[in-house]
This record gives C-alpha cells, structure tokens and sequence, in this order.
C-alpha cells in the first residue's frame, strides 16, 4: 500500500510539554542521582497469616534534593534506556546487604527471613548475572537463599530456554525466585510447571476487584489452588483492608504485604516498626 505524505501537525500540547520536559529532566540527573546517593531504597513488610513479619520487598526511590520522594515508576525504565539500571540495581541490593548487616547486630534476623529484590529485565539477560549476583551477595556476608528475586512474566516468555537456564544458574547458587504481578502477564501453564521457581505473587490488581461480600476472588483462588498443585509458595501484595486479610487468611498463602500492614519505608522506620511490632 502507498503511504499518503505525512502531515506535520504542530500545535502546543501543554501537557505533553510538561511530560517531555520531566522526562527530559529525569534522563539528565538520574546518573547523578545514582552516584550521589540520591537512590534509596524502601523496604515493605511481608506478614504470615499468623501477623509474623516473614520479610521485606526492596522498592527503590529517588530522594529528590528539591523535590518529592520520585516513584520508580517514573524511573526505572529511563534507567534501563540509558544503560544505568546495573548501577541501580546495585544500590539497592547493597542497601539489602546493610540491611541483613543491622538486623543480624540485632539479634533479629531469623534464618527463614527473606528480602525480595525486583529484577530488571536487562539485568535477567546477563548471561553473568547467578555469577554477579552471588558474589556481591557473598562478599557482603549474605546467603543466596536469604534473597528472593522477582521476576515478571514478560522476563519468562520472552525467550523461554534462555529464561530457563537463568532461572537454572540463579537456582543452582541457591536465590529463591518469584514471579511477580501473576496472573496479568501471559505465561501459559505448561510452562509454568516447568520452570525452577518457588513463589507466585498475586497482583495488587486481583486483590483491588474483591468485594466485601468477597465477589471477584475467582481469580485468586484459582492461583492459589495452581500454586498449591506446583508446589509454589503465594503472596499476596496490595493488602489494604480487614476483608481481603480475613478472606486469605483462610487460604493456603504464606504471607501478605500491604498498606494495611505497612507501607515501604526507609530502612530506620522499618527497625521501629519491627521493634514495635514484636515487643
Ligand atoms: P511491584 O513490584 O509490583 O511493587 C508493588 C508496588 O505496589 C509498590 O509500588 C508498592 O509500594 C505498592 N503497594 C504495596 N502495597 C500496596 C497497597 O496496599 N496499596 C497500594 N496502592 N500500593 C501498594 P512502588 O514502590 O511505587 O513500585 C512500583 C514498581 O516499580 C514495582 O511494582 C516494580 O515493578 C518497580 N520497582 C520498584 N523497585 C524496583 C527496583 O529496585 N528495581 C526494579 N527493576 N524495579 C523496581
Ligand atoms: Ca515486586
Ligand atoms: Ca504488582
Ligand atoms: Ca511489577
């Protein structure tokens, strides 16, 4: 088919302006930000049925200088665009490390506790990264089986053998892995059961549609039952009512994260907040 000439709109789109011009501004100091330690990372609570902290999601966030906290959302993929996202990843796993460091001084680190670090998708087709990863961790003093790593589906179909064989590498050196915001992605079944992971994470998303009448759980009952046929451990993120804690409290699900619970905080608050919460 022949195309027609382009035609050159021009007219100013106020808010298309002030998105390009954030942009803009985000690609520019974000290198900076990451050198001058203007990432930092949250941690956010993982609870049991049984109300026991079983551990914390890593969510990194840009402290600002003359600004808000900025959300990841709005940075993570222009740090992946402008070749950054290793050095950011890096920050936030250290900032894992130091946290493992102050909670062990504490005589509060539990052999089962876990830190979830979301990876990113550049990251997962390093064919170094089980390699990279265990010896940051090792150096730093921390086990691979302490640190649980997220992965989306998108990471898993995209070039599946590949995918596997990372997954295989990460699992040899002992990580724990998840697959994050289940059930949106398009990972089929028979897939599933074939790769090495040991968690599911049923998306905030499926938890919002719950009702109080408990209408709209179709979906993540039929995750955890799946979860449970698989031998996959579930947590459910997005937790923000009594409701939706009673309803998975009678569930198989091995913990809960959620504003009810918490929201993520720096790693300050999160020492108070473990300490309120257990004394
Ligand atoms: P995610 O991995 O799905 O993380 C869960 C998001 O839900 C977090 O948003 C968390 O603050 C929020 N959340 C948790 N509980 C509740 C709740 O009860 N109510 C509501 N409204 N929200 C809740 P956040 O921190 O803004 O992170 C957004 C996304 O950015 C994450 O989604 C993840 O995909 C990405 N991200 C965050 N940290 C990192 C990181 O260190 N590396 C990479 N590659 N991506 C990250
Ligand atoms: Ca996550
Ligand atoms: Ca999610
Ligand atoms: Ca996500």
């Amino acid at each position: 088919a022949k195309r027609t000439a382009q035609k050159n709109y021009c007219f100013f789109d106020p808010a298309l302006h002030e998105s390009l011009k954030k942009r803009f501004e985000i690609e520019s100091q974000l290198k900076d930000a990451i050198n001058k330690r203007e990432i930092v990372t949250y941690f956010q609570p993982q609870v049991t049925a049984n109300g026991e902290l079983q551990g914390v999601e890593a969510l990194v966030r840009w402290n600002h200088p003359d600004k808000r906290l900025v959300s990841p959302i709005e940075f993570v993929a222009v740090a992946e665009e402008i070749g950054v996202i290793d050095s950011l990843q890096r920050v936030v796993m250290e900032d894992c490390c130091a946290l493992f460091r102050t909670l062990q001084s504490q005589g509060r680190l539990t052999p089962n506790f876990r830190v979830s670090i979301n990876m990113s998708a550049i990251q997962f087709r390093n064919v170094n990264l089980s390699e990279d990863l265990t010896q940051l961790f090792l150096q730093e003093g921390v086990a691979p089986s302490f640190i649980t790593l997220e992965l989306t589906e998108s990471m898993l179909v995209e070039e599946i053998d590949g995918a596997i064989k990372q997954m295989q590498a990460l699992k040899a050196k002992g990580f724990r892995l998840s697959i994050d915001d289940f059930g949106t992605g398009y990972s089929s079944l028979a897939y599933l059961q074939t790769f090495p992971i040991d968690e599911l994470k049923i998306d905030k998303s499926f938890l919002d549609k719950m009702d109080s009448a408990n209408i709209g759980t179709g979906i993540i009952d039929t995750i955890i039952t799946l979860a449970e046929h698989l031998n996959f451990e579930v947590v459910a993120e997005g937790v923000e009512h009594q409701g939706q804690l009673d309803y998975l409290r009678q569930k198989h699900i091995t913990a809960m994260q959620g504003y009810f619970f918490a929201r993520p905080m720096p790693a300050e608050s999160l020492y108070e907040w473990i300490e309120d919460d257990l004394d």
